[in-house]
């Protein structure tokens, strides 16, 4: 049986879809509307509003006064039609007058009606229209015959599409939210300015046929699409394609009630019963929760009514099979990435020339994707609050950055102040370009070693523009995040002889692959399907090398065959025990073995690393010491571990600070126990790219930084300015007796040495 929505509804529908399907043109088809929705509804008057030059004008009406169509015209905002058009809210009102924004017009001949009840008719997100019923009788209309206004709505919004009634560029000015510029706050994950329009990563649907044709394909339709929507959250959740933990499980949790809630899509159904194609009545549906929301003021329900907007918008996606990210589809100029949150590989599929900036729901410093974007030169803003309510497909976009905001369609003068900015930036850009060839020595003589991170083919071309002293991290997983399938020996093979051939003789430090945490490979289900209560502490990086010793061989051998009569640097990630350091690098010497019984050239010298990312590896330095060539201390991790607070995580990507006491005294204190060895020792965390940090590193001893390309030129600069006997004496005394904030302490030294902090 349906229920009286789905008649009323579906009473209407037939009759319009022969009004729509005449050949009519479209005034008369508006005329014929009007009538068909009185008569239904049983309502004195209908009348159709439309945007027209910046003013609601009534089109049609059925019950007032006919020479009042298209005399009568309202303001966005004036009267009760200007408001649900500004609202983009409907009103239901018993006595029309008593409304604060009632305003009379004597053209029409409305005194005689007192209840009103109007819905807004929305195209692209936005109210183009109105389309409102009065009744003589004082009464309130039933949620049915809104419900049914709300469908017909949409209706509308096909007809003025297709008879081009509106003018789309027009629509701007309905929703002053949506319009005019508007400053959003975030944090800098990466700094730098950018200008670029709108591109949502997974783009939303436009619909084009709001009217079923054939009412059981439709639901068929439906069907299929939540089985297969329902096959994604579940994939997600045992793939952790989300990322790691906390918030993300949350959402995780939440995306699995909605999917499976019987009452979305029960109501999805209806709607479709009452002769929407399945694309409209998942919207229709979807409009009808978005203002239930807003009538209930809780910012609670406000991030789960982003999440059911999410999932509507991925069964939509679903249904009418666009199921691409923007990226599939291409950037055509000059864009701003919006997205919640992003995969690294997700990241790399777009167009660098055409990706200017990413503005992120979520987002940490040392979360792979920023990472990715920092070495791409791609500013990063991150947890910026209601981002996807609040900007627009297409809105123009000042991405600040330096100063943590973007302004969404910026006046002129805005925008010619950014450029002037922008234009500075650049001559520091350039400032610091000129320091390719200058040495980074300090002020009282120490060469300094500064090298870059990188991670794919396409970052080497820093090394000279930048004039690093080598690649101290190659993060070789960016191979095999990009790829479909799992590289081949031979692929990889090439890829390292690439890269130390483009090095031209620099150092190259290749770490072997570390996958896990939030690098996830969609074709090498490491962990066996199971689903990691903690990825970035469970099966990644070497654990899962030792344990797929396939893995790291083919790795190996790729890279002994790459550097044949060169110097091959291997460094191994998450080293925890001594052992595994050992039991990696027997893998290695393995290859080499047989190599060698092949008669294949080998590298010349081969030097072996490890990474200090695990803080339990510090209590057994000077066990391994010994038999290491290098050691490389991976801040991001060992700063994860340190606080026990997950790098990915959005909530506390703010809480603690890298110049925090406990982590420099505990650098301090690794970089105390193997001073006695011969091993180089580095820092290749994102913390040695910011330049308070940097400086203080120095301060506590260490005297390698290998540093996201952007950061070379800054750091060689603050180097030049740098006194090592003057910093060392104070870290040690703040470290000694730590300031209430070590932050704003340096920084006040750095000050009054003319030394940036940033
Ligand atoms: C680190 O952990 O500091 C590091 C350099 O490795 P990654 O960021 O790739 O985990
Ligand atoms: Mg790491």
């Amino acid at each position: 049986m349906p229920t009286p929505a789905v008649s009323a509804a579906r009473t209407i529908l037939t009759r319009l879809h022969d009004v729509m399907a005449s050949r009519n043109h479209a005034q008369a088809k508006l005329n014929t509307v009007v009538e068909v929705i009185g008569e239904s509804l049983n309502s004195e008057v209908c009348s159709i509003y439309l945007l027209r030059e910046g003013m609601l004008e009534l089109f049609a009406t059925r019950g007032l006064a006919q020479e009042a169509v298209h005399f009568t015209r309202m303001a966005i905002g004036e009267g009760l039609v200007g408001t649900i058009a500004q609202d983009s809210e409907m009103l239901n009102l018993a006595e029309a007058t008593a409304h604060p924004d009632f305003s009379y017009r004597p053209e029409t001949g409305e005194d005689k009606f007192h209840s009103f009840a109007g819905v807004p008719i929305v195209r692209r997100e936005r109210a183009v229209g109105v389309l409102c019923v009065q009744h003589a009788d004082p009464r309130r209309y039933e949620e049915v015959e809104i419900e049914a206004l709300q469908t017909v709505a949409m209706v509308l919004s096909e007809l003025i599409a297709n008879a081009e009634l509106v003018d789309d560029e027009e629509v701007a000015s309905l929703s002053p939210q949506l319009t005019g510029p508007h400053r959003l706050q975030g944090l800098v994950l990466v700094k730098g300015l950018a200008a670029g329009a709108a591109v949502f990563h997974q783009p939303r649907i436009t619909i084009e046929h709001v009217m079923a044709e054939d009412r059981d394909a439709e639901l068929q339709r439906v069907y299929l699409a939540f089985d297969k929507m329902r096959e994604q959250i579940d994939r997600m959740a045992s793939q952790a394609e989300f990322g790691v933990g906390g918030e993300h499980e949350e959402v995780l949790e939440t995306y699995k009630m909605f999917a499976y809630d019987e009452g979305w899509s029960r109501r999805i159904i209806e709607a479709i019963d009452s002769g929407l194609t399945a694309e409209a009545a998942i919207e229709r549906v979807q409009q009808r929760t978005r203002m239930r929301m807003r009538q209930i003021d809780d910012p609670l329900l406000a991030d789960r009514m982003h999440d059911l907007e999410d999932l509507s918008n991925r069964l939509l996606r679903i249904v009418s099979g666009q199921m691409g990210t923007a990226a599939s589809m291409g950037l055509r100029g000059d864009s701003i990435l919006i997205a919640r949150n992003l995969g690294p590989a997700e990241l790399l599929e777009y167009d660098k020339r055409r990706l200017k900036g990413v503005i992120l729901e979520e987002g940490s410093l040392t979360a792979h994707v920023v990472i990715v974007a920092r070495a791409m030169g791609i500013p990063v803003l991150g947890r910026v609050r209601s981002l996807r309510g609040m900007v627009r497909e297409g809105d123009q976009l000042l991405l600040d950055g330096d100063q943590g905001s973007a302004t969404i369609r910026p006046l002129p003068a805005m925008a010619e102040a950014f450029e002037a900015r922008f234009a500075k930036t650049k001559e520091r850009q350039a400032a610091y370009a000129a320091l390719r060839d200058v040495e980074p020595f300090t002020r009282d003589g120490t060469r300094i070693t500064v090298m870059m991170n990188a991670g794919l083919r396409d970052d080497m071309p820093n090394l000279a523009l930048t004039g690093a002293d080598g690649v101290g991290l190659f993060r070789t997983e960016f191979q095999f995040l990009v790829s479909a399938t799992l590289p081949a020996r031979e692929r990889q093979t090439r890829l390292y002889r690439d890269v130390l051939d483009s090095a031209g003789g620099k150092p190259v430090v290749f770490r072997t692959i570390d996958i896990g945490g939030d690098k996830v490979l969609p074709y090498l289900r490491h962990n066996d399907g199971e689903q990691e209560e903690n990825p970035a502490m469970g099966w990644r990086a070497l654990r899962v090398a030792l344990e797929r010793e396939g893995l790291l061989k083919v790795q190996a051998r790729a890279m002994l065959e790459a550097a044949a009569g060169r110097t091959l640097n291997v460094m191994f990630p998450m080293v925890a025990e001594p052992w595994e350091f050992e039991a990696a690098r027997a893998v290695f010497e393995g290859q080499r073995l047989f190599l060698k019984g092949q008669k294949k050239q080998l590298p010349e010298v081969i030097r072996y690393g490890a990474m200090l990312e695990v803080p339990a590896l510090a209590e057994q330095l000077d066990v391994l010491a010994p038999d290491l060539s290098f050691l490389s201390i991976g801040t991001n991790d060992l700063t994860q571990f340190l606080f026990a607070a997950d790098r990915s995580h959005p909530k506390l990507a703010e809480r603690y600070d890298w110049l925090s006491p406990a982590i420099l005294r505990f650098l301090r204190r690794v970089q105390l126990t193997v001073a006695g060895y011969d091993i180089d020792v580095t820092v290749c965390g994102e913390m040695g790219g910011r330049r308070l940090e940097a400086l203080a590193l120095l301060g506590i001893g260490l005297r390698r930084l290998s540093i996201t390309p952007a950061a070379v030129g800054p750091i060689k600069e603050l180097v030049r300015k740098v006194d090592l006997a003057e910093i060392t004496e104070v870290m040690n005394r703040w470290l000694s007796a730590p300031p209430p904030n070590l932050r704003a302490a340096l920084t006040e030294w750095a000050q009054e040495r003319g030394i940036d902090a940033d």
